[in-house]
C-alpha cells in the first residue's frame, strides 16, 4: 500500500468485536451490539481472507502513519476488546486456521477470573503472533478520575502486558471510548504512540494516531452489511 503523505488519509479498516456468542431471541439491543454469533464471525474471516485482505498489527500500522512504511495491499486491522475468555476458544483458533493476525486489547485486572482471558491463554496468542495492547487496569471512566489515578491506570496496563508478554505494547484502548485532551496527553505520557477510539470509519490519519477509528460489527449485521462498511 501507498504510504499516505502527512495529513492525507490512509484507507486502514480497523474492526471492532466484543463478544463473541449465540444470543436469545430475546437478546436486547445493547447485547446485540456488542455481540457476534460465532458462525458469523467466521464467514467474516473467510471473506477477508478469499477476499484478499492481509491484517496487520497496531504496531504495523503506526509505522505506517507515522514513518510511511510499506504496508501489505488491502491491510486490515482486526481488535477485540476486554479480553473475554471466547476471543480464545473461538476466535483464535479462526484466525489461526486462516491465517490472520487478531489484535487484543485487555484490561489487565480480571485477567485468569471466570470468563476472562487466562495468563496462559494470553501467553500463548501472544506465542503465536497474536497482537496483545493495553485497555487500562480496571476499565475505569478515565476522565472522571484524578490526572494521577488515571495515569496509573494508563501506564500501568502497558508496563503489566510488557513484563508479562515481553513485547512492546504501543496502543491503547479508552475504557467505554471516553477521552479527552487530558487523557490523550496521559496516554502519550505513558509512552503509547497510538489509541483506539469509538468514532467510525475506516479513515486513519497520522493526526488522528490518538483517535484512530473503528468498524463496529454486531449482531445482526449481514456478510453484505459487513462488507459494505470496508473500502471498496
Ligand atoms: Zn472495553
Amino acid at each position: 500500500m501507498t504510504a499516505p503523505a502527512t495529513g492525507q488519509a490512509a484507507n486502514i479498516p480497523i474492526l471492532m468485536y466484543h463478544h463473541l456468542a449465540d444470543l436469545p431471541e430475546n437478546a436486547s439491543e445493547l447485547q446485540q451490539t456488542w455481540t457476534v454469533a460465532p458462525k458469523n464471525f467466521e464467514a467474516q474471516m473467510n471473506w477477508l481472507s478469499q477476499s484478499g485482505y492481509h491484517t496487520i498489527t497496531m504496531a504495523q500500522l503506526v509505522a505506517h502513519l507515522k514513518r510511511q512504511h510499506p504496508l501489505p495491499v488491502n491491510p486490515i486491522v482486526i481488535t477485540f476488546d476486554d479480553g473475554w475468555a471466547e476471543q480464545y476458544t473461538i476466535a483464535f483458533p479462526i484466525l489461526q486456521r486462516l491465517g490472520l493476525i487478531g489484535t487484543f486489547f485487555v484490561y489487565t485486572t480480571p485477567i485468569d477470573r471466570n470468563s476472562y482471558l487466562s495468563w496462559t491463554q494470553l501467553s500463548e496468542m501472544s506465542n503465536a503472533a497474536m497482537d496483545i495492547q493495553a485497555h487500562s487496569l480496571t476499565h475505569p471512566h478515565l476522565r472522571t478520575l484524578a490526572p494521577e489515578e488515571a495515569f496509573k491506570e494508563i501506564a500501568e496496563s502497558k508496563r503489566i502486558l510488557e513484563k508479562r508478554l515481553g513485547k512492546p505494547v504501543v496502543a491503547f484502548n479508552y475504557p467505554f471510548g471516553e477521552y479527552d485532551n487530558a487523557v490523550i496527553d496521559l496516554v502519550k505520557r505513558a509512552g503509547f504512540e497510538s489509541a483506539v477510539s469509538l468514532a467510525a470509519g475506516y479513515k486513519q490519519r497520522q493526526n488522528e494516531l490518538f483517535v484512530l477509528h473503528r468498524i463496529r460489527v454486531s449482531y445482526l449485521d449481514t456478510l453484505e452489511d459487513f462488507a459494505k462498511r470496508l473500502p471498496q
